[in-house]
């Protein structure tokens, strides 16, 4: 089934119902969405493609790129999401890898994309969705839904990466089905009346939270400064209300430290994920903003779908083991198996740490034109995620940190995360990471890197109390470098390995 499909559906059934709102205006109902979706997927076959042909979307966050996306699919064509702030070298590389024939920019990545055009002879049109060439697309006679089948690919997603080249993960229309149907069973219901707040990118992260909502008929509402801004989020709660919203843990973390007043009446449901959330800092959000949190875990190969934790598991706080469930990533989704394994690629006994591995239907097909890539990630039938973490006998997932980022003392096994927890309780800190440093005695040595609050920053010598009056002494960094910052990527992972290049 054609994933656009659920649009159509939607238009039937809900007509009238709000579809498309850019700040606190709505643009458009089903019907109109759909009709418009229609004649753009209609001017898409006019330029000469093809269903199966790529198309990239380059935009910041906007209206038109959720056009742009349905009306890919309903043409039966394939998305290429791309994140807007690539540098062109780094569009040129995916555009010629995915070889997309057209791509649709927005005011603020049309240059780039051009430039980028300019190096890959297949790009054949560059769309500006303001310009006349895009309204002639929207002009065109309206194209009759292409079927496409279920292991058709609706959606080549380049990971994000912290190191190397990015890699095109293959979605099919029947991955994206299953993580639409995972959404619903595990992590929350959707009502025709909510909507879903895009405020984090929807090339990414808030992208995949489109289609439970579109398949329930609620309104998707494009946060209008296309951005973070913690104000105009607050707006949007008061002005549309039943609000979800997909944050990474620091967007939860600016939320829960802005200033400005906020009112959680209107919001329903943040579901976080995408890195690491710290048990202190999902305390704090819950006390300012209630029982209002979920928490995902996935990665672009198995879409938002390997393990949640639902509302129901945040909002247990009598539960003797609250504070370790919290730090968990939560338990399977229904529709997945998740298995820890050793290095022999057998399931390891409750408890032990291994690699996280994941097989079911929200699984991805590969890697694009990657054939070695692929057949290592997905090994004896099992995506190996690269992650590592431990079952617990209630079914619950706790990660480690990636293999690559695991520090090794002496010989002991550090894991920077638990180290990182520690310091959080620090009234002082503000944001830390804690990379390994080489040493000719230990191996390696811990460093953390700490940001401190300006208003009572922490000395090294009283870190290093807190840390030890909480975690074993073999853990404790050896040394605290104080930044004003930590290096993200453009998702807002921090970048070890650029933490341990300055070492
Ligand atoms: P991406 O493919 O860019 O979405 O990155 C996926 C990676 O982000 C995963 O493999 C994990 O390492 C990390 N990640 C995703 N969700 C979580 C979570 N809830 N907690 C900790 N790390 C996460």
């Amino acid at each position: 089934m054609n994933v656009a499909v659920l649009l159509a559906r939607a238009a039937l059934a809900h007509p009238h119902a709000p579809a498309l709102a850019h700040g606190e205006r709505v643009v458009a109902d089903y019907a109109a969405a759909s009709e418009r979706i229609a004649r753009l997927s209609g001017g898409l076959i006019a330029l000469g493609v093809e269903p199966g042909d790529r198309v990239a979307l380059v935009m910041k966050n906007h209206p038109a790129y959720w056009e742009a996306l349905f009306a890919t699919w309903h043409a039966g064509l394939t998305a290429v999401p791309i994140h807007s702030k690539l540098h062109p070298k780094e569009l040129a590389f995916i555009f010629e890898n995915c070889g997309a024939p057209v791509v649709i920019a927005s005011d603020n990545t049309q240059s780039a994309c051009e430039e980028a055009a300019g190096m890959c002879p297949g790009v054949r049109h560059v769309i500006g969705i303001e310009s006349t060439a895009f309204a002639r697309l929207a002009a065109a006679p309206p194209l009759p839904l292409v079927p496409r089948a279920p292991d058709d690919l609706a959606w080549l997603f380049y990971t994000s990466g912290t190191t190397g080249r990015p890699k095109g993960v293959m979605l099919s229309h029947a991955n994206l089905l299953a993580m639409t149907l995972n959404y619903f069973s595990d992590v929350d219901a959707i009502a025709r009346e909510d909507c879903i707040v895009h405020a984090a990118p929807m090339s990414h992260g808030s992208g995949i939270y489109i289609l439970p909502h579109v398949a329930r008929g609620a309104c998707n509402v494009v946060a209008e400064s296309g951005g973070f801004d913690a104000g105009e989020i607050f707006r949007l709660w008061r002005r549309h209300g039943q609000v979800t919203m997909f944050a990474a843990p620091t967007m939860v973390k600016r939320l829960t430290e802005a200033r400005e007043d906020a009112d959680p009446a209107g919001l329903k449901t943040i579901v976080y994920g995408g890195g690491p959330m710290y048990v202190a800092d999902i305390q704090a959000a819950i006390l300012r903003f209630g029982q209002r949190f979920a928490q995902i875990y996935g990665q672009g190969e198995s879409p938002m779908t390997i393990t949640a934790s639902d509302k129901a598991v945040h909002r247990d706080s009598a539960h003797p083991r609250y504070l370790e469930r919290l730090g968990s990533v939560g338990r399977a989704f229904t529709g997945v198996e998740v298995m820890v394994a050793g290095e022999d690629d057998r399931a390891l006994p409750l408890g032990e740490i291994g690699e996280i591995c994941v097989r079911g239907s929200v699984v991805m097909q590969g890697y694009w034109k990657n054939p070695e890539a692929s057949s290592k990630a997905l090994a004896n039938g099992w995506l190996h995620t690269g992650d590592v973490g431990a079952l617990d006998h209630e079914g619950f997932l706790t990660l480690k940190d990636r293999s690559k980022d695991l520090i090794i003392s002496g010989g002991s096994n550090i894991y920077p995360r638990e180290v990182e927890e520690a310091l959080l309780t620090h009234p002082g800190v503000a944001e830390v990471s804690v990379v390994g440093r080489a040493h000719p005695e230990w191996g390696e040595e811990v460093v953390a890197f700490v940001v401190r609050r300006p208003q009572a920053p922490p000395s090294a010598a009283e870190l290093d109390d807190h840390v030890v009056a909480n975690i074993a002494r073999f853990k404790r960094p050896k040394q605290y470098r104080f930044v004003d910052a930590l290096p993200k990527n453009e998702t807002g992972k921090v970048l070890k390995t650029a933490l341990r290049s300055l070492l």
